[in-house]
């Protein structure tokens, strides 16, 4: 079984090379649910992110790609345009105040205003015990996955409430649920995620803003590479009942539809896409 699920979760991963993920009903279409809305996605050029900006793109929304590395970048907002959608990229460490400032800087003075923003980066840098875990691990852990979606937000609300009916996803993991052996701070930012949803909900939503969050399950990404650990493809093993890991695009749909008009009446949910459902 072991072996099964290796080569499931590791020799097939997508390479950036297979990246272009495949193509659906809602293909390029200019005036789709999202049309001329702006969208910002942090951690988008590869994996879960770049599934959601591609689909974002494909309903119609003006979508900016970000992550640490210039070249992603440039290969991500290539990819798009290919396609023909509309997309600006710029590099975001999305720990780093600096780096989040020239992109608040930078879409205000593109666009005026955003209308949605789908923050997804996320970080862990440790397979191993929990009280094992350095200081500078959880401030990692902590600063990137729990700290700065609240941060870039707060930087960036000013160009979000004049837009009416604005929306933000941030992008938690079944293991804030039920936590998966040996990922203790990665596991427990990801419950602080939940929570972060519905306080923000909360807050903002005598400002108009919605704020859900999109927990998937295994997706086949570069990240998922960590599940290679035994512990924790047993763990793992005991959840998933549609013998299947989900694929990039299956988290993408479910963004599109938290921001689109459809969704109206929808914050502070945080939706499963793992299939399966985790007990808490
Ligand atoms: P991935 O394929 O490794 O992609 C990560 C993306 O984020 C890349 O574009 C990467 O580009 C960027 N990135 C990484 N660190 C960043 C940072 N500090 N600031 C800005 N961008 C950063 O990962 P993924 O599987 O799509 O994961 C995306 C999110 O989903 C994460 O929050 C993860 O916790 C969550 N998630 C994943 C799974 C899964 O099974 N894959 C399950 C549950 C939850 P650069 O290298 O250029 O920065």
């Amino acid at each position: 079984m072991f072996r099964k699920l290796a080569f499931a979760y590791g020799t097939l991963f997508s390479p950036r090379s297979l990246l272009p993920v495949r193509m659906s009903s809602t293909d390029v279409n200019k005036k789709g649910i999202l049309a001329d809305k702006v969208a910002v996605i942090i951690g988008s050029t590869q994996g879960i992110g770049f599934a959601i900006a591609q689909r974002l793109a494909r309903d119609g929304a003006y979508v900016v790609v970000s992550s640490r590395k210039q070249e992603n970048v440039d290969q991500a907002v290539a990819l798009l345009k290919e396609e023909g959608l509309s997309s600006k990229g710029m590099v975001c460490h999305a720990g780093k105040a600096e780096d989040r400032d020239k992109l608040v800087k930078m879409v205000a003075n593109q666009y005026g205003g955003v209308d949605f923003l789908i923050c997804v980066a996320g970080v862990n840098p440790l397979v191993g015990s929990t009280l094992g875990a350095s200081e500078q691990v959880w401030d990692k852990i902590l600063d990137v996955n729990v700290k700065s979606p609240a941060l870039l937000l707060a930087k960036l609300l000013p160009y979000m409430e004049k837009r009416g009916s604005s929306s933000v996803v941030l992008v938690s993991s079944v293991t804030g649920y039920v936590p998966v052996p040996k990922l203790g701070p990665y596991n427990i930012s990801k419950t602080a995620l939940l929570g972060l949803t519905k306080t923000l909900a909360v807050e903002l939503a005598p400002k108009g803003i919605r704020v859900n969050c999109l927990v998937p399950g295994l997706i086949k990404t570069d990240f998922s590479h960590i599940v290679q650990d035994e512990d924790i493809i047993n763990a793992l093993e005991t959840l998933y009942a549609m013998q299947r890991t989900g694929q990039p695009e299956d988290c993408a749909g479910i963004v599109s539809f938290l921001c689109s008009p459809d969704a109206s009446y929808i914050t502070g949910e945080n939706i499963v896409v793992a299939g399966f459902s985790p007990k808490m």
